[in-house]
């Protein structure tokens, strides 16, 4: 089995993590920017954050032979305060040369706010001008779907933003048809308790088909599984679902997703 590990926080994660994450087969993994689990208190905290992901972290993930990439935003968590979120998005255009960024992301909505609202639409601007993909965190339980709403018309909005530049992630049952129908990718996260679990997410797929659909651990500091991916694999393979079938969702679909970003080369 191959595939690929499209969102993972793996700073938040142990060197066993990434030996397991290789042995089971990945061949990449890619990381969006994310809340630490506190909000940060300035704009500095975010710097070296930024740091971490571009320089240290490919690093670590090269000592177990996986290529490492990753996304820059400040997350929908910390974007109630609009000031701060201006200091950090003008952090990000210099870094958008750094071999390993491939868009900007995870954006956004949490609690679906109006200054969350106005941060994402700086966001949407900044990839919009720089010409970068887009990975979108949709909010939790009963806001997703008005959420993802939101987030869909913020896109939508922007003529220069490209649906299928763009992946709309955290996508369950009551979301992912009208993401795919506005033309978007979709993002199934696999967590134990909330989100999808591995059997729900292949309902999915039986009801949706896998066509610009991939699948994600999003393993990070809280209850998370490093390696949802290959075991939501074994869930498709129990079903019936042939070889190649299983390769094309979680290889084949995230490297043509992030291919549009020229940078992301696996050898
Ligand atoms: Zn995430």
């Amino acid at each position: 089995m191959r595939y690929i590990e499209p969102h993972g926080h793996m700073v938040s994660r142990t060197t066993d993590d990434y030996l397991d994450m290789a042995t089971a087969g990945c061949e990449a993994v890619c990381e969006p920017a994310f809340w630490a689990g506190y909000d940060r208190s300035s704009a500095d905290g975010f710097a070296d954050y930024f740091r971490q992901l571009t320089d240290y972290e490919p690093k670590r993930a090269a000592k177990f032979g996986l290529p490492h990439f990753c996304w820059l935003c400040i997350n929908p968590k910390e974007s109630e305060d609009v000031k701060l979120a201006e200091d950090v998005l003008a952090l990000i255009p210099p870094l958008l040369d750094r071999p390993s960024v491939l868009g900007i992301g995870e954006i956004g909505l949490n609690k679906n706010s109006r200054n969350e609202l106005i941060v994402l639409e700086k966001h949407i601007e900044l990839a919009a001008r720089h010409n970068q993909l887009i990975l979108v965190h949709t909010p939790h339980l009963e806001d997703k779907l008005k959420g993802t709403r939101l987030i869909i018309d913020a896109l939508r909005n922007d003529r220069r933003i490209l649906p299928e530049r763009v992946i709309i992630d955290h996508a369950e049952e009551h979301t992912i048809k009208m993401v795919l129908d506005a033309g978007f990718w979709a993002g199934m996260t696999l967590y134990p308790e909330s989100k999808c679990t591995a059997a729900r997410a292949v309902d999915i797929i039986d009801v949706y088909g896998s066509d610009r659909i991939w699948m994600n651990s999003a393993c990070d500091w809280g209850v998370s599984v490093p390696l949802a991916v290959p075991r939501a694999a074994l869930e498709m393979r129990r079903r019936g679902y042939p070889a190649e079938a299983i390769d094309r969702l979680i290889f084949q679909n995230p490297c043509r997703f992030l291919g549009q970003c020229p940078k992301f080369k696996i050898a």
